[in-house]
């Protein structure tokens, strides 16, 4: 039996696993898996979609040999028409007809090559990325706030906090992990409370001292209030406000514009005002106090304001780069951070290099010595969709990853995939939504026989390494984007024989021009520190939190305790925010639509789905409908119901529940049409998006229901 260490695929919290396998049959059916008790980030722990990997395995389904339109071909042959359909589409319509929709379930090292190759090589700044769907807002208020896209804390700190407050996270389902570290520290330290912020009661409320059950989009008002509820009581750090901050005045004067009294907020969140009292006098009197939140923040027309409503509260009581205390934004994907300091959004270049800073930008092209850098941002995913449904972008690679069932307006972006002359898909299975769109479909490895690096919610960087050899016909997708870069003619850049040479590249990168003498051009991703790993360090890197350089040979678990931010004068930005207006739901499309994940399935179910133990918790598509909802439109428990609006229309089962407010909806985000045909949520989601962040509002739909 062989016994490896790699990691967990699926969420964000990044658990470590021990593999155990006997051969290397391609059934897979010898995989035995359990917590990697070594690992930081569970220690041990795994929840019950990271256990049952074991049952995802095997070769069934899987897409093991390149196709153009339909028909099988050999590899050559694929990479050969990839390239000439990129070529020509350049040659007609220049670089900006070609992009990438990239994915945070890749390994940073394929993430790197298919960056460079887009805005170093190629030229097109169009690269984007399902992380848009998922972190946008929180990278654009880290980066006003700290002036980088970083998460100052670790997990750590769960440990030492005494005060949680979640804000638009379910961890209960969705970091199940840690949310257990939490339930642990409740468990045994008396003081310990637990808050809850959430339209919907969710299972984590079950161990919750308080739930806020506030209207949907409320949360600037109600941190606004916290701070002005902070000021009001004195329990301000001015010294820390003083010294290592920036625009406390204006931000203040904002909050209590529309926020100066419990009264004021209870009104606009539709809060009782003794839940907010307890809730605000909670935080003002506890100092060690983390504030944990996710997708519920972040996919909204103002999530970027929602992040710094709630760093400003951080910021003006000093809890920020202290053990037990921060702003905590949980990320969805394993990899969506490593994806973004390779550059995997669409406004990056590369190493958290953005377009803004020219000297920056020139220092990636010196490094890559790339004959085409990309001057520009590119369209961001909403954006980009938009663009091949216009006919601007006529050639689209999309890797790991289902638009057709996760982008808001799913039917529309389905349409533009139809109209689009050149649809590469890389992906692992033979039939996805998405890969039914496919021009050419390219076979890729799996979790269990690719190797690389993901970087967790906590910065920490961990190998997920192979288990089996790759089968026949599947290859690494950074494998895959180098032959297609050789195709098209660019060898120097792309002789990567491993994993491991790439990471190295892309380590020395983030050092390169990043002087430690040099506060101010000093960028915050810096993993110089690993740049010289031989092939076996990589092999046997153990997790690292970045930032990892000479001054921190051993990783940093804790950002900002010297009080030094990134921004230019090294002072932490508070941002004057202020709650937008609540839109009316119109006559035609009364009921609010909310979207979320399910305990056991991961994203649109390809792998989850096939998995009889984890489809057992929730068989079949739902919406969930308050009683006195069911009671006005005459549906009862488990009758089909239709929802629809403009954009298109669901069937699902009914589920009456008073988890949701009145006049409130759930669906599911996981169903595509390869599990149910007409259950895709977010063909109903507006492709409104938040204006700094480019992210979508995917939790605020309004829609029409009726019994069918
Ligand atoms: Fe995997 Fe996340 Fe579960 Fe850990 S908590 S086992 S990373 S799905």
């Amino acid at each position: 039996m062989t016994t490896t260490l790699t990691t967990c695929p699926y969420c964000g919290v990044g658990c470590g696993i021990s593999a155990s396998t006997t051969d290397n049959s391609l059934d897979r059916q010898d995989l035995h898996i359990r917590g990697d008790d070594a690992h930081p980030a569970n220690l041990g722990r795994l929840c019950v979609k990271g256990s049952a990997l074991g049952q995802t395995m095997g070769t069934t389904g899987r897409l093991l040999q390149p196709q153009i339109n339909g028909i099988n071909c050999n590899w050559p042959k694929a990479i050969n028409a990839v390239a000439e359909g990129l070529k020509q589409t350049i040659a007609q319509h220049g670089p900006g007809a070609v992009a990438m929709y990239l994915s945070g379930q890749l390994l940073t090292e394929d993430y790197y090559v298919a960056n460079k190759l887009m805005k170093g090589f190629v030229g097109s700044p169009h690269v984007d990325t399902n992380s848009r769907l998922c972190m946008a807002s929180t990278v654009a208020g880290h980066k006003r706030a700290f002036g980088a896209d970083v998460v100052p804390g670790c997990y750590d700190d769960i440990e030492q906090a005494r005060l949680f407050v979640l804000v638009g996270a379910n961890m209960a389902w969705n970091h199940p992990v840690l949310f257990q570290r939490i339930q642990r520290v409740l468990q045994t330290k008396p003081t310990a409370r637990l808050v809850v912020i959430d339209p919907r009661r969710t299972a984590s409320c079950e161990s919750a001292q308080l739930h806020l059950q506030l209207r949907p989009g409320s949360d600037v008002l109600l941190f606004n209030g916290l701070l002005s509820f902070l000021a009001e009581q004195g329990k301000l750090d001015h010294r820390f406000i003083s010294l290592h901050t920036e625009g406390f005045a204006q931000a203040l004067a904002s909050a209590q514009l529309q926020a100066a009294s419990i009264a004021q907020v209870a009104a606009g969140t539709d809060l009782p005002e003794a839940q907010v009292t307890k809730f605000y006098r909670w935080f003002a009197d506890e100092q060690l106090s983390l504030t944990l939140f996710s997708q519920g923040v972040n996919q909204a027309m103002n999530g970027t304001d929602k992040v710094n409503a709630i760093i400003n509260c951080h910021l003006a009581t000093g809890r920020i780069g202290k053990a037990g205390a921060g702003p905590f934004s949980l990320t969805g994907q394993p990899n969506a951070m490593g994806g973004r300091e390779v550059g995997g959004l669409a406004n990056q270049l590369a190493a958290h290099i953005d377009y803004s800073n020219p000297a920056q930008q020139a220092l990636v092209g010196q490094f890559w010595q790339a004959p085409n850098l990309a001057a520009a941002p590119g369209y961001k995913a909403v954006e980009l969709f938009d663009a091949i449904e216009r006919g601007e972008i006529k050639a689209l690679w999309v890797m790991a990853t289902n638009p057709v069932v996760s982008m808001p307006q799913a039917d529309k972006v389905k349409a533009a995939l139809a109209k689009c002359p050149l649809v590469i898909v890389s992906d692992i299975y033979q039939h996805t939504d998405t890969l039914d769109c496919a021009t050419i479909k390219l076979p890729a490895l799996a979790w269990s026989e690719k190797d690389g690096t993901v970087t967790n919610s906590e910065r920490r960087i961990s190998r997920q390494r192979a288990l089996y050899s790759p089968p026949a016909g599947a290859k690494a997708d950074w494998q895959i984007i180098c032959e297609v870069a050789n195709a098209l003619g660019f060898t120097q850049g792309f002789n990567f024989s491993s994993a491991a040479e790439i990471f190295a590249e892309h380590a020395a990168l983030s050092a390169f021009g990043n002087s430690a003498g040099d506060d101010k051009q000093k960028r915050a991703f810096d993993i110089s520190g690993l740049a010289q790993l031989t092939a076996e360090q990589y092999q046997q890197l153990a997790p690292v939190q970045w930032p990892v350089n000479s001054a921190n040979p051993f990783g940093t678990a804790r950002l900002f305790s010297n009080g030094r931010f990134f921004t230019a004068t090294g002072k932490a930005q508070f941002i004057a925010v202020r709650q937008c207006q609540f839109v009316e739901a119109s006559a035609q499309t009364p009921l609010w639509l909310n979207s979320g994940r399910l305990r056991d399935q991961w994203h649109s179910m390809t792998r989850t789905g096939n998995v009889p133990r984890l489809m057992q918790h929730t068989p079949e598509p739902f919406v969930a409908i308050h009683p006195a909802d069911a009671a006005l439109y005459g549906i009862a428990a488990a009758d089909l119901v239709q929802l629809r609006n403009r954009y298109g229309q669901l069937l699902l089962r009914a589920e009456i529940s008073t988890d949701q407010r009145p006049g409130e909806l759930f669906v599911p985000m996981h169903w595509s049409a390869q599990f149910a045909s007409q259950a895709r949520a977010d063909v109903l989601f507006a492709a409104d998006t938040d204006p700094l962040s480019g992210q979508p509002a995917l939790k605020l739909g309004q829609v029409a229901l009726r019994r069918v």
